[in-house]
């Protein structure tokens, strides 16, 4: 039997009785139910940062109206890049696969090195 006592997930007081009680009482249980929307809703904030973060780390790399340009992965990384998070995928008549972040997309071409683009008109 573990001797520490643990803490209620809502209030955060010491949970008194059985060792796998998790709250105080209903109360506390039902206010931690609730809350569990509003978590939801911070997951799909913090993936959205994300998402606006890479666009602007995309759209930081062309400049002077430039529409493609070519950089190091190793370069995105540094940035902050997130390449786990994007909004939609384009495939050429190549087969090539462009993954975009809302209107800004790049394109691995080989050896680390990938082609970043802006829209979607890409040959
Ligand atoms: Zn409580």
């Amino acid at each position: 039997m573990e001797m520490h006592s643990k803490n209620c997930l809502a209030c955060g007081k010491p949970v008194k009785g059985r060792s796998d009680k998790k709250f105080c009482d209903d109360y506390c249980r039902n206010a931690y139910n609730n809350r569990a929307n509003g978590v939801n809703t911070e997951v799909i904030r913090n993936i959205n940062n994300d998402l606006k973060k890479n666009r602007q780390i995309l759209a930081s790399l062309l400049q002077n109206d430039h529409e493609t340009v070519i950089t190091p992965k190793s370069r995105l990384i540094d940035l902050g890049f997130k390449f786990r998070w994007m909004t939609h995928q384009y495939t050429n008549q190549n087969g090539q696969i462009y993954f975009y972040c809302y209107d800004y997309g790049y394109l691995p071409i080989e050896n680390d090195v990938y082609l970043v683009v802006k829209g979607k008109e890409h040959k």
